[in-house]
């Protein structure tokens, strides 16, 4: 099934959301003497390459395992304060995501059920309870809840309004961090947790090690954390740097396969899967080299590929990335030990 960028990403609603967005990033961006240096989120080394700037906010790169981060970076109160505040979220939630949510259900929450429960099935992992960190919306949760397969479904969402969303999808939600939940907050006597899944969350956090750490504590043995991320080692970050959609002054964290999989390992977890299934990398570099953020002239192979064979080849390369684990999006699996 293929998936296109406007239908997640309607065109004529993005202009209004870069202008908020715009808004959102000077707020957190004025407070940018406040910011923090950092060693690096994956494997704590301090000696990294400046990578480029955007909107204001430096990145570098990892010279020891090619993470590229957010560098000084702003302090979990700063983030706080511009999830809490920020009009593009408010805007994504009236607009957007209402305008996208048939298309998001079937190409991307169904398609991720599936894949949750392949992967259960695969390493027979128990499926009693599934904590869903970052639940946004819901949707995630409301459609696994229709396959019927886990005892239990826990979303985790501290943002009041989306909190508030999944309720009405008729989800149990806890409306706080998962940094302060405790495993008695959850369970009830003689459950566990087989679960955590979160998906494209660990990008945006101060601290990704302290996330999988608590996440490791909440786990029971053997039970499986199933984490989707940008990877910076993918098509679309590769070929467009500073100009792809995956660097924004909310990534603070842009991982790669082997990066993501050194961190959770050192946070309790054993790596069992790792994929890309990622869709959009062939489909973002096309575009800028139509509108001119990219020259095919520079690149005739790609401008073969991506622009004059497009209808025949496009779907096939984006394929190609997939099964190489080449694409921008990825998908990492850690049981705990
Ligand atoms: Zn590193």
């Amino acid at each position: 099934m293929t998936l296109t960028e406007n239908e997640i990403r309607p065109e004529a609603l993005m202009a209004e959301q870069a202008r908020l967005f715009a808004e959102d990033i000077a707020r957190l961006m004025a407070r940018r003497d406040e910011f923090i240096t950092v060693p690096c989120p994956a494997c704590e080394a301090i000696q990294f390459e400046p990578a480029f700037e955007k909107t204001g906010m430096s990145f570098v790169t990892c010279v020891q395992c090619e993470t590229l981060y957010a560098n000084p970076r702003p302090r979990t109160e700063h983030l706080a304060d511009y999830y809490r505040h920020s009009k593009n979220y408010e805007y994504w939630s009236k607009h957007i995501f209402p305008a996208s949510e048939a298309a998001r259900r079937e190409k991307i929450f169904k398609p991720r059920v599936a894949l949750v429960l392949e992967i259960c099935d695969r390493f027979q992992i128990p499926t009693d309870l599934l904590m869903e960190v970052g639940a946004g919306f819901g949707l995630f949760g409301e459609e696994l809840r229709r396959v019927d397969r886990f005892r239990r479904i826990v979303a985790v969402e501290p943002t009041p309004y989306l909190a508030e969303d999944c309720r009405r999808r008729g989800l149990e939600v806890l409306e706080k961090p998962i940094e302060r939940i405790q495993p008695q907050d959850v369970l009830k006597s003689g459950e566990s947790i087989s679960v955590i899944a979160s998906f494209e969350v660990i990008e945006h956090l101060f601290s990704p090690r302290e996330f999988l750490t608590q996440c490791a504590e909440l786990l029971t043995p053997g039970g499986a954390l199933m984490l989707t991320c940008p990877n910076s080692k993918g098509f679309d970050v590769q070929m467009l740097g500073e100009k792809s959609s995956a660097v924004d002054v909310e990534h603070l964290n842009l991982f790669n396969p082997r990066s993501l999989a050194g961190l959770m390992e050192a946070c309790g977890f054993e790596v069992i899967d790792t994929q890309t299934p990622g869709k959009l990398d062939a489909e973002l570099v096309r575009k800028q080299m139509l509108n001119g953020g990219l020259n095919p002239d520079e690149h005739p192979f790609l401008k073969q590929v991506l622009l004059e064979q497009w209808e025949e080849s496009g779907a096939a390369f984006q394929q190609f990335l997939i099964n190489q684990r080449l694409s921008s999006n990825m998908l990492l699996v850690g049981r705990k030990v």
